[in-house]
């Protein structure tokens, strides 16, 4: 990957910050000559690394470990995508926030953009405010060469999958959920026109390994609580595999799922070096969901309330109350159950479509459905 394009103008020019030490400059000498020493990064990787521009979808818990970890390797360009404001809750993980952005509520992308600037001014890091959909995924993810995933639902992670196989470039699966972390590189076939570095052997993709997203409820962070410590390993382990991938070792890239539970110190791998020839998105090329297929259909309803109708996951609300109980008080009868999380009220019905009443902003609706119905 010698000749990185210099990404498009246009699409968001936020400079690189200046140095605040005129008298005392940091040469990239010395603030690399750890990492240089290295052999597996040495001179020509740290050139290689300064050319690249990476994507961070999701900048909550993973996506900062992630952010923190590659500005400080000296990535040259990072953009960072996320929907969030900085909430007193993230502080015990989300390892670029401080009080201060908790209580200024500061939408994340910046928050973590200017605190970057303070400890690696020399790159660029472009903070989008953003939902990533349909709409403006090509447009955001145009310029990157690597797309790492840190969001925390599977309807967004479906749709880079769609994305990155369509435009040959290659991502990489991230989660953590109580102590569990797990990660996944996902290589599609390369392409003569990807900026992408290469070559590399294609693997299967998100979508040959689950053809469906999970059904029933799925536990969140803000359910099923989370240790940073998880977060950090899946943050580390992606961070890591991106430095191979950026300096051209795809050959010494993982091939696998893995994933791994620190509390219980369970430990599995399940293969993923072979696509599946029959999968809908790597083998029949049909991107569903880059099309807008299968998102939930969202609608502002009524005065102060919005909308999601989620068709595909029927709900059982005794399971549902069990898990949302400790959050706020809940009620249900066979029609409906209600959850008050002071100031919003969910109401959730059978087959799995809520109205949340208390805001009429759709990004946080969609927020505190993924945060406590499920992704
Ligand atoms: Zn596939």
């Amino acid at each position: 990957m010698s000749d990185h394009p210099a990404p498009p103008s246009g699409t968001d020019s936020t400079p690189p910050a200046t140095s605040s030490s005129i008298s005392n400059p940091i040469s990239d000498q010395d603030r690399y000559s750890r990492q240089i020493l290295f052999p597996g990064i040495g001179p020509a990787g740290q050139q290689l690394l300064a050319s690249a521009h990476v994507a961070i979808i999701g900048v909550g818990a993973t996506g900062a470990a992630t952010a923190s970890l590659l500005a400080r390797t000296g990535v040259g360009t990072l953009t960072l995508i996320d929907r969030d404001f900085v909430e007193p809750s993230n502080l015990q993980r989300q390892v670029l926030f401080d009080e201060a952005d908790a209580r200024d509520s500061l939408p994340k992308t910046e928050a973590a953009r200017r605190k970057i600037a303070l400890f690696n001014s020399s790159i660029a890091v472009h903070a989008q405010i953003a939902d990533l959909v349909p709409a403006n995924i090509h447009q955001l993810l145009a310029p990157a060469h690597l797309i790492l995933d840190a969001t925390d639902n599977f309807e967004t992670r479906y749709l880079i999958n769609d994305y990155a196989v369509q435009q040959s470039k290659p991502w990489i699966y991230a989660a953590a959920i109580g102590a569990y972390a797990a990660t996944m590189n996902i290589l599609p076939v390369p392409s003569p026109s990807a900026l992408v570095p290469g070559p590399f052997v294609p693997t299967a993709c998100l979508a040959c390994i689950f053809p469906k997203p999970p059904t029933g409820p799925v536990e969140t962070c803000d359910t099923a609580g989370i240790l940073s410590t998880a977060v950090n390993l899946a943050a580390s382990i992606q961070t890591t595999e991106a430095l191979k991938l950026l300096t051209n070792q795809s050959h010494l890239l993982r091939r696998t799922l893995l994933s791994h539970d620190l509390w219980s110190n369970e430990r599995s791998e399940i293969n993923t070096s072979t696509p599946n020839p029959g999968c809908n998105v790597c083998g029949q090329r049909i991107f569903s969901h880059l099309a807008g297929e299968g998102r939930p259909h969202i609608t502002l309803c009524g005065r102060n309330s919005v909308q999601i109708h989620e068709h595909h996951r029927p709900v059982d609300f005794v399971a549902m109350r069990d898990r949302l109980q400790p959050h706020g008080p809940v009620r249900f009868n066979n029609l409906l159950l209600r959850f008050e999380r002071s100031p919003h009220v969910l109401t959730l019905f059978p087959d799995g479509r809520c109205l949340i009443q208390g805001t009429t902003d759709i990004t946080l609706a969609r927020t505190l459905y993924a945060r406590y119905i499920g992704s």
